[in-house]
C-alpha cells in the first residue's frame, strides 16, 4: 500500500501508541507531533515516518507536521484548530473536520451544538459571574456541576457544587480557569455508559455498549458490554450515539460517554472526536478495534461493519500511578499470571500519582469468569491507591 496518503497525527501518547501498534502491523507510516520519546514515537521507526519534536499546541510545530501530510488527525482534541484550518485551506485533509474538534474543545459549545441536533444532554447555562452561578442553583438546583469548558480531563475543572453555600468556593476554585465555565444539572445515573461511533465514507457505525466505572472523576474500570442492562437500552445507547456523532463533519472514531437515568432514559454526558479509554477493550474483543477503525476510516480503506462486533465479554482496568515509580509492579505481576489478560504499558515515563500508565484487558467465555478473573486484580488496585 504505497500509494496511500501521507498521516500525520497531532499527539504521540497512549493513544497514539496504540494507533501505531495497529499501523505498524499494516506497514503504514504515521508522522507524530510530540515530545522526543513520546510514546507513540518510542515504537514507530517506519523510514518514512517524518515525527515532528514539540506540542500539538504550538502553531509552528503543527505547520511543520502539515507541510510533510495530506491528513492530519488528532489523538487529543486540545489542539490549535486555527492551524489545523489553515492546513485545510491549504489542501490538507484534516479528519476529522478541525470545525468538530473546534466544537467538541468547548465542552459549552458541544452541549449547545448537541442540543441544536435534538441529542439531549443535562441542561446547562453558561457562568461567568457569581451571581450567574447562584442562578444557576435555583434554576438546576443542588448538587449541579460546575465545568471549565476548555481543557478539561479526568474530571479536572469539575466542581460538584453541593450547595448554596458552596457556591463561593465553587467560583473561587474555577473562576480562574481560561476559556470559561458553565453550570450543569446534576444527573442522577444509575450507570454510566459508553459507546464508540466509527465515522466513515460508508456511514456511521456503532461498537457495543459498554459501562463505565470512574473513580475520582477518572476511569477505572470498563465492563464490555454493560452489565445488568436490557438489550432494548443497549440499543437505545448505540443508536443516541451514532445520533450524537452524525452531525459532526469529518472521519474518525468517536468517543460517547453517556448517563443511563433512573427511568432508563440516556444523556449524552459528552463526546471525544477520537480514540477513547472506553474503547481499549476492542483491541482484544472485537476484530477491528478503534484504533483499526480510525486509521481504516480516515484512509478510506474497507471496515466490513461485523468486524466492529464484539467476539467475547471483557473488562478493562486502568493501570494507574501510585505513590512510588514502581507501586504498580504487584498489580503487573498478577496480570501477567492470568491466561486471558493482556497487559498494555504505555512508556510514559516517570510515574506520578493517579497518572494513567498502561491498562489490563482480560477476556473470557462469560463476564463472570473475566470478573472473577479481574478480582485480584482489583485488590491490587485498590491497595495501589489506598
Ligand atoms: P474525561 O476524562 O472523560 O474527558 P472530563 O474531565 O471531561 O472527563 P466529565 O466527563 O464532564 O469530565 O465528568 C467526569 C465525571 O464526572 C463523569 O464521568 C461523571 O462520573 C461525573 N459527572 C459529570 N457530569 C455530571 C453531571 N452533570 N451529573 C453527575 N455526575 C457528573
Ligand atoms: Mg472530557
Ligand atoms: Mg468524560
Amino acid at each position: 500500500m504505497d500509494n496511500l496518503p501521507r498521516v500525520g497525527l497531532l499527539g504521540g501518547g497512549q493513544l497514539g501508541r496504540m494507533l501505531i501498534e495497529e499501523s505498524n502491523r499494516l506497514n503504514i507510516p504515521i508522522s507524530v507531533l510530540d515530545a522526543d520519546q513520546a510514546p507513540a514515537k518510542q515504537i514507530h521507526a517506519h523510514p518514512k515516518a517524518l515525527h515532528v519534536n514539540g506540542s500539538f499546541a504550538e502553531s509552528e510545530a503543527v505547520r511543520k507536521l502539515a507541510s510533510n501530510c495530506d491528513i492530519l488527525t488528532v489523538e487529543i482534541e486540545h489542539v490549535d484548530t486555527t492551524i489545523l484550518e489553515e492546513a485545510a485551506n491549504a489542501g490538507v485533509r484534516v479528519e476529522p473536520s478541525w470545525k468538530t474538534i473546534r466544537t467538541i474543545q468547548d465542552k459549552y459549545v458541544q452541549k449547545q451544538y448537541l442540543e441544536s441536533h435534538f441529542i439531549k444532554t443535562a441542561a446547562a447555562s453558561q457562568v461567568d459571574f457569581i451571581a450567574d452561578l447562584e442562578a444557576a442553583g435555583v434554576e438546576l438546583g443542588y448538587p449541579m456541576m460546575l465545568k471549565a469548558r476548555k481543557q478539561a480531563y479526568d474530571g479536572k475543572g469539575n466542581y460538584v457544587v453541593e450547595s448554596r453555600d458552596d457556591v463561593h468556593n465553587a467560583f473561587e476554585a474555577l473562576g480562574k480557569v481560561k476559556g470559561g465555565m458553565y453550570a450543569e444539572k446534576w444527573a442522577d445515573f444509575k450507570t454510566e455508559l459508553a459507546v464508540m461511533v466509527l465515522k466513515t465514507k460508508d456511514g456511521v457505525f456503532a461498537y457495543p455498549t459498554v459501562e463505565l466505572i470512574s473513580q475520582d472523576s477518572v476511569c477505572k474500570l470498563v465492563y464490555a458490554p454493560v452489565r445488568g442492562v436490557s438489550t432494548k437500552v443497549k440499543e437505545a445507547a448505540q443508536k443516541l450515539a451514532k445520533e450524537a456523532v452524525a452531525p459532526f463533519e469529518g472521519k474518525g472514531v468517536f468517543g460517547v460517554e453517556l448517563f443511563l437515568l433512573q427511568d432508563d432514559s440516556l444523556l449524552v454526558n459528552e463526546i471525544a472526536p477520537r480514540p477513547h479509554n472506553t474503547g481499549h477493550y476492542t483491541i482484544e474483543a472485537c476484530p477491528n478495534s478503534q484504533f483499526a477503525g480510525h486509521l481504516r476510516a480516515i484512509l478510506d480503506l474497507p471496515i466490513p461493519p461485523d468486524s466492529l462486533k464484539q467476539t467475547r465479554p471483557a473488562i478493562m482496568l486502568n493501570i494507574l500511578g501510585g505513590k512510588h515509580p514502581d507501586s504498580h509492579q504487584p498489580l503487573l505481576l498478577k496480570a501477567l499470571a492470568i491466561p486471558n489478560a493482556t497487559i498494555h504499558m504505555y512508556g510514559k515515563g516517570a510515574s506520578k500519582p493517579g497518572r494513567k500508565i498502561g491498562h489490563v484487558t482480560v477476556t473470557a467465555s462469560t463476564m463472570r469468569e473475566a470478573e472473577s478473573a479481574m478480582a485480584p486484580l482489583l485488590a491490587e488496585f485498590d491497595t495501589l491507591r489506598a
